[in-house]
């Protein structure tokens, strides 16, 4: 080791390959614990989903009626929730230990309602939320649209109904990298600032990793944390076709510094909705704002912005949040992409070989999921009890279902119809109805003819139709499934 912290090859006890959010999550408290750990990835994080993040501590915020529908849907919702009461604990251990500027950034969430949503996915999304939140007793009260002080929408785009939810917060995923990054350091962890091309191994245990500049650690645990990019590093193993492949649900942010410089206290959100995360504004400190965020399935991660959802992601927010944005200053438009596994499920645990940890595929919410995610991968390391019950997303695994084909495609006509009524088509009055006619039987016939047994979740059968290339590895995957069923 040198004495910039560059690891000059060397042997840790854990080498984790990433340095998003959930590797130095995890680096931090392993450090901490005298742990030998060493982090890799470019400094500049390169097709990272965390630093493209609102991002919002929210796990009722992110309820749909089809993540409720499904076992493992509800099992996810309980990770969240678990994950939420870490926060402030993490967060004042953080900012106690590193200077910078402040992480937390909004107060609470408040979901809105408008009249741009559909009723099959906002107003159905809007009610799940509540009784979800009604169920786990976590507080809630309802606003009146008139005293949404900093929402000033378009009329045709105008909120009808909101509630606010005083526990979800959010954070400044800048900030949270910059500290957890000088934490680990604090701490005695190294960063190595160069990627892992791949893992090495000996008979069924994993011994370390090649940089892409040709060096090689050796390591007795290996973590693979490298989001979207994990997928490289699986394929370089044996165990890699077992696990189900990874994706990029590529997603376009902003930061907007407002014109009259003023912020929202807390997140301003719509439910989910068009395959995406809803639209949220968070505020960002001293008149800023980030607007989010758009999810577009990607075989391959993304670095720019298609200028359609830039334009898609701008517009929404000027015309259904306020309306002074349009003469607002774009700051930063950020890309970032959200590792999404064939079967919309985090791969979490061994990763089928011994020394091997797989910390991925969290999708949406792997910000909000980080302090949990490494207290248990941490004790897993360690030997030690783990807390979060992760066993049903153990990466090596048959694809998890979440309904019949039927109610998959039922989903995706909802979302892709929404599409439309948010980009405020305008076409006869029945041919939506026509639309709608053709476009259900046509995505089923879709589906039976992509495999005979698995349907993929809506999203990643709504983009197969447009690209030949995930039709492909669907079809190698679930073949592989079969192979080892
Ligand atoms: C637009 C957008 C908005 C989002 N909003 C939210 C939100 O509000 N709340 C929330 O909880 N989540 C949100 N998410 C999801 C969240 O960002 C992800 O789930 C989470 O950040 C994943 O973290 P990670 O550390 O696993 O991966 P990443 O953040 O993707 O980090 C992986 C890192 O590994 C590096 N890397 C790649 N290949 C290699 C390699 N071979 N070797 C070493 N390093 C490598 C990359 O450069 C990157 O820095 C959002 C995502 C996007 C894109």
């Amino acid at each position: 080791m040198n004495a910039s912290g560059k690891a000059d090859g060397g042997n840790f006890d854990v080498v984790i390959a990433g340095n998003g959010v959930l590797g130095l999550s995890l680096a931090w408290i392993l450090a901490r614990r005298g742990q030998r750990v060493a982090v890799l990835g470019r400094p500049a994080r390169p097709w990272a989903g965390s630093t493209a993040s609102g991002a919002m501590l929210g796990c009722f915020g992110e309820v749909t009626t089809s993540l409720l529908a499904s076992e493992h849907g509800r099992a996810k919702l309980e990770l969240g929730i678990e994950a939420g009461r870490l926060w402030p604990q993490w967060l004042a251990e953080l900012e106690e230990v590193t200077e910078g500027a402040p992480v937390k950034t909004a107060r609470g969430t408040t979901v809105v309602l408008n009249t741009i949503g559909t009723a099959e996915i906002d107003d159905a999304n809007y009610q799940a939320i509540r009784a979800e939140l009604t169920r786990y007793e976590e507080p809630f009260e309802d606003v009146e649209p008139a005293d949404l002080d900093w929402v000033d929408a378009e009329p045709i785009s105008r909120p009808l109904r909101a509630f606010h939810i005083p526990g979800e917060h959010a954070v400044n995923s800048a900030a949270l990298l910059e500290r957890l990054e000088a934490a680990v350091v604090q701490a005695g962890g190294i960063l190595v600032p160069e990627f892992a091309t791949r893992v090495e191994y000996r008979g069924d245990r994993v011994t370390g990793v090649v940089l892409a500049d040709g060096r090689r650690i050796t390591a007795g645990h290996v973590t693979l944390a490298a989001g979207a990019r994990t997928q490289e590093l699986l394929d370089s193993l044996p165990v890699g076709p077992r696990i189900p492949r990874l994706v990029s649900g590529y997603g376009v942010s902003a930061l907007i510094r407002t014109a009259d410089g003023t912020a929202p206290d807390s997140v301003v959100r719509t439910p989910n909705r068009s395959f995406a995360c809803g639209l949220h504004v968070v505020p960002r400190g001293d008149g800023q704002v980030y607007v989010g965020a758009t999810n577009v399935i990607s075989v391959d991660p993304r670095d720019t912005a298609e200028m359609r959802d830039l334009v898609f992601l701008l517009q929404c927010a000027h015309r259904q949040v306020r309306r002074n944005l349009w003469n607002s200053d774009v700051t930063k438009v950020q890309v970032g992409n959200r590792p999404v596994s064939m079967d919309g499920f985090p791969l979490l645990g061994d990763g089928g070989m011994r020394g091997l940890s797989v910390m991925t595929g969290t999708y949406r919410d792997g910000l909000h999921l980080s302090p949990l995610l490494a207290q248990d991968f941490a004790a897993r390391a360690l030997g030690e009890e783990t807390r979060a019950d992760v066993a049903r997303f153990a990466p090596v695994r048959q694809p998890l279902r979440t309904g019949t084909r039927e109610e998959i495609v039922d989903v995706l006509i909802d979302h892709q119809m929404g599409i439309g009524y948010e980009q405020d088509w305008t076409i006869p009055v029945e041919w939506h109805q026509w639309i709608e006619m053709d476009l259900r039987p046509g995505t089923l016939a879709w589906a039976n003819g992509l495999d005979p047994e698995f349907t993929p979740p809506p999203e990643l059968l709504f983009a197969s139709r447009f690209d030949p290339e995930l039709v492909s590895i669907l079809r190698k995957y679930y073949a592989t499934c079969r192979e080892y069923s």
